[in-house]
């Protein structure tokens, strides 16, 4: 401590002898980030904090008052201030590649095996320890930190530079001196590593997420992310987020040969390289260090999830080369599965997008192998009862990696004494219907098409290419749709306009805070779609109701035989089955399906808002002639004659062209009058737009086209 009083001391009085502020604040730089990086990098601090904070002190000051000396990479310049909006995406100049991965040793010796062979002999590999956190790319441009961003896609990431500037152990400056290492010093060098969250600090903002309220980071890895994508660098600075540096994107920038050279450059630069590391050069010592890095894992201040592994010669790695996702030269060795005890709160069921239920384990939260599990799915009641696991259980949970967590059976010992055997429910959690089981099948299932869980799945099915194929109805659309309360069965997207969709809230928000609608476009485009989408042919609409085991195909079968869904709905069991190519369990759950009454009613509504169900000859994707293009109808009035609603009408003239409006102007024409027609008729009237009736409507459809006496 005196020494270093008597440092401070002696770099003030140089400072006064020399009283030039602009080197004075370049050796306080220099000198603080060589604290820095012993404190961060090397976990080795040579001063008191309190010395540290009075030479930053000095700094800040300094640059108060000679801003002519402002510079970015200033270490009082770290803690940036607000990102903005979004971060904006980064194209890498290299691909940053995933590992492939070895789920035990036997599956690590045979990548051993093919490295081998490629070059004859055991080659030298760097072992290294599989930190669990995020990626990250550090570019440097003159020795300054210039960019950072994350892995995205491998192909494009995220413009992070503000957070990283916020992580201490990320020098904004490559240590003086370190450039020779550089092949071009003038170019900028892209090194990769590892952003992560120590596991108190992970344990610690998971409680506070918890306390607050708010829902807690599954794993480090998310949280690391997470920490990283803040839009106020100053959150990402609090969180003590770290780094381990490993990796330089294209290794023609150093003048190092391999893996093991790159580490010692990087740790000479400045960089947090983890120590842990071993170059070998023989099976047993692979071996060693995964066995030795299972053994620390526990005690280890961060999470890991396996060992990598890589040829250490660059000029080796170049010629193994790389697959479409990974780099062949390179493999990591995952852990062997953790498995923990917790208790079973609960077994709920989930009702799946097609109406299956599935059991689910409801725990209390436990992490296991770096990640925290509260669920895990029991598959299906068989599964719950051979596992014979029951409420109030103490269970043993597993996860092996990234792997879905699996309830591997209670510990009987400490099974209270009134655990009572699971049932599935007779009705469906989600609407009540009462659930089926088929004869052989596992699965129970809710047959109900109002069943608001299966709702979506539902909708996107009937708006799907093979189905109705209503072009722009896609997943975001559709579950804003379903949120709002507007749509919740496929006969309600008939009931849409344009105005009304044009408003639809995306539950999303532009940058002054409005939330951000739909729009006029989309919604016109939409609407269009949904017409045309009226006149598919009835097989195709039979599929798009989702029925189980009715793919286009039995649809097809079943349109082939019954043209008419009325017909189809008439057909017993017996008729079903009797079809070439239609089983008895088809045919039962066909005959099920349209005896089940909320699926009879949406059929009748699909029927009133003018869907086709029923063949009208036309083949997948051919068209009418467009006789009527150019053509626009106004529809008043009820079609009494024909029985027709609207709808159909209009999207019978719709098919061949015509286009159908709500309003009477003068660009319409001809106006349809059916029974009790109102003011439509007057305004046609008043503007002299001709008249039809239902009778001259009837023989337009028929004929498809405009009679000459109309
Ligand atoms: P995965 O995401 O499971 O395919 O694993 C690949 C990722 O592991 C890489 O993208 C890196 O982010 C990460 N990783 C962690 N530690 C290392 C390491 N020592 N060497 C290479 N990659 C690592």
């Amino acid at each position: 401590m005196a020494d270093e009083q008597q440092n401070l001391l002696d770099e003030r009085a140089l400072a006064e002898a020399t009283s030039d502020p602009g080197a004075r604040i370049e050796a306080l730089r220099r000198e603080i980030e060589h604290h820095t990086y012993l404190y961060y990098a090397q976990d080795a601090p040579e001063i008191s904090d309190g010395a540290f904070d009075s030479l930053m002190h000095e700094l800040r000051e300094l640059e108060a008052a000679h801003p002519v000396f402002y510079d970015a990479a200033s270490p009082t310049q770290r803690v940036g201030g607000f990102v903005g909006e979004q971060f904006a995406p980064v194209r890498h100049a290299r691909r940053m590649y995933s590992l492939d991965n070895a789920m035990d040793l036997s599956e690590l010796d045979a990548w051993i095996e093919r490295v081998t062979e490629a070059f004859g002999r055991m080659v030298p590999v760097v072992c290294e320890l599989k930190i669990d956190g995020s990626s990250i790319a550090l570019t440097y441009d003159d020795g300054r930190l210039v960019r950072a961003a994350t892995r995205g896609d491998g192909t494009t990431g995220e413009d992070v530079t503000a957070n990283m500037r916020a992580v201490k152990d990320v020098p904004l400056r490559l240590r003086p001196g370190t450039s020779s290492g550089l092949t071009n010093a003038a170019a900028p060098v892209e090194l990769r590593g590892e952003v992560y969250l120590p596991k108190s600090s992970f344990e610690a903002l998971n409680e506070a997420a918890v306390a607050n309220g708010k829902q807690a980071f599954a794993n480090p890895r998310n949280a690391a992310a997470g920490s990283l994508r803040q839009k106020d660098a100053s959150i990402t600075a609090g969180r003590d987020l770290s780094t381990f540096i490993y990796a330089v994107a294209d290794e023609r920038a150093l003048s190092v040969s391999g893996q093991w050279e790159l580490l010692q450059w990087l740790r000479e630069a400045g960089f947090h390289v983890n120590p842990d590391v071993e170059r070998c050069d023989t099976v047993a010592a692979v071996h060693a260090f995964c066995e030795q890095a299972i053994l620390r894992r526990e005690s280890l201040p961060y999470e890991i999830d396996g060992v990598v592994v890589k040829v250490d010669s660059f000029l080796q790695q170049e010629s193994m080369g790389y697959t479409a996702r990974a780099p062949r030269w390179a493999i990591a060795f995952k852990f062997p599965p953790e498995e923990k005890t917790t208790l079973l709160r609960d077994i709920t069921v989930q009702v799946g997008r097609t109406g299956k239920l599935t059991p689910v384990a409801e725990m209390d939260p436990v992490v296991v192998a770096g990640s925290t599990v509260a669920r895990a799915t029991l598959h299906n009641v068989d599964e719950v009862q051979r596992k014979d696991v029951r409420m109030g259980d103490t269970v043993i949970v597993r996860k092996a990696g990234d792997v879905i967590p699996e309830v591997l059976g209670p510990v009987l010992a400490l099974r209270p004494a009134d655990a009572a055997v699971w049932q599935m429910p007779e009705r469906c959690p989600s609407c009540n219907s009462p659930v089926i089981r088929e004869d052989g099948e596992v699965d129970y299932r809710c047959i109900s098409i109002d069943c608001p869980a299966q709702a979506l799945e539902r909708l996107l099915h009937w708006a799907s290419r093979g189905a109705l194929d209503i072009d722009g109805m896609g997943e975001e659309i559709v579950s804003r749709l379903v949120e709002s309360g507007r749509v919740s069965d496929v006969a309600d997207y008939y009931t849409l306009d344009e105005t009304e969709l044009a408003l639809l809230d995306m539950g999303r928000v532009n940058k002054d805070g409005e939330p951000i609608r739909l729009g006029e476009t989309v919604a016109k485009k939409l609407v269009a779609a949904i017409d045309v989408s009226r006149t598919r042919p009835f097989a195709r609409a039979l599929f798009g109701l989702g029925i189980r085991h009715v793919g286009k195909t039995i649809a097809e079968l079943l349109a082939s035989t019954y043209p008419t869904i009325e017909a189809l709905m008439v057909a017993s069991e017996d008729d079903l089955a009797a079809i070439d190519g239609i089983g008895p369990k088809i045919a039962r759950t066909v005959y099920l399906f349209l005896r089940t009454p909320d699926n009879v009613v949406v059929i009748e509504r699909l029927r009133e808002r003018g869907v086709s169900l029923e063949d009208c000859a036309l083949e997948v994707g051919e068209e009418l002639p467009q006789t009527l293009a150019g053509l626009t109808f106004v529809l008043t009035g009820s079609l009494v004659e024909s029985g027709m609603t609207r709808d159909e009408a209009g999207a019978g003239l719709k098919a061949r062209g015509a286009k159908v409006s709500g309003s009477v102007s003068k660009k319409t024409s001809f106006v349809v009058a059916g029974e009790a027609a109102g003011s439509k008729y007057d305004k046609a009237v008043e503007l002299g737009v001709p008249v039809l009736d239902e009778a001259a409507l009837l023989r337009i459809l028929e004929i498809g086209e405009v009679p000459a006496e109309a």
